[in-house]
């Protein structure tokens, strides 16, 4: 099936929605989402719609992920350096991060889930993603600072341990419980002089869980 034609479909509608990062959009159109997702769900791939991908997760809505990448790479006209993921899933966001980026770094606490991204990922030879296995409530020390930090599971707080690995300069965006059980995406930016939450729209994201499974 020729799904090329499919992608960029969905790449005009982001834009149409507002997305405007040159380098997020070049991204979105060059990484084939269908390769992420199981053959019963490839015609589905390059709908707006987050989809199953095993272990009772879920890959992100396309317009979420580029909503999030772009508020990650928000001012800057080049590449984001280090980038840290939280929640690799199948492992697609990590191929868009990879191409705004010069490194990433991309944590998950299931295994199965760990093992398809590496596999699903396999073929794209991404020199510059790094797939890890654990707990990224602790965030990855060893990266550390991160010039962005990006988080696709969402629990009450936003760990300390990814606001204490966040560069001065740096941008964080999670989905977080704001208010009543609903969760909101957040934007924490970290300046010399402190951190700046912003609380933007509701969103909808698998939870984030401690441990590893
Ligand atoms: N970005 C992914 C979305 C995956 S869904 C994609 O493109 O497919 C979110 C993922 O976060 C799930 O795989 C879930 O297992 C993972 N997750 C939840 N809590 C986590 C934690 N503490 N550390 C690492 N991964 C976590």
């Amino acid at each position: 099936m020729e799904l090329q034609p499919a992608r960029l479909a969905m790449v005009r509608k982001l834009e149409a929605q507002g997305i405007r990062h040159g380098g997020v959009l070049e991204a979105l159109r060059s990484v084939e989402r269908h390769r992420f997702v199981d053959t019963a769900l490839v015609n589905q791939a390059y709908e707006d719609t987050s989809l199953p991908i095993g272990l009772g997760q879920t890959i992100s809505k396309p317009s979420v992920v580029a909503r999030m990448v772009e508020l990650l790479c928000h001012d800057q006209p080049g590449k984001l350096g280090r980038v840290l993921e939280i929640g690799t899933g199948c492992g697609y966001q990590a191929a868009v991060l990879s191409r705004v980026a010069t490194e990433v770094y991309s944590i998950e606490r299931l295994r199965g889930l760990h093992e398809r991204a590496r596999e699903n990922l396999r073929a794209f030879r991404i020199s510059n993603l790094h797939l890890l296995f654990g707990d990224g409530m602790l965030g990855f020390s060893k990266g550390a600072p991160y010039a962005a930090i990006i988080a696709a599971a969402g629990g009450n707080d936003i760990p300390a341990a990814w606001v204490d690995q966040l560069a001065v300069g740096g941008r964080l965006v999670a989905p977080a419980v704001a208010s009543a059980g609903v969760q909101n995406l957040v934007v924490l930016d970290k300046t010399s002089r402190g951190v700046v939450r912003t609380d933007l729209e509701v969103v909808h994201f698998v939870p984030l869980k401690s441990g590893i499974g």
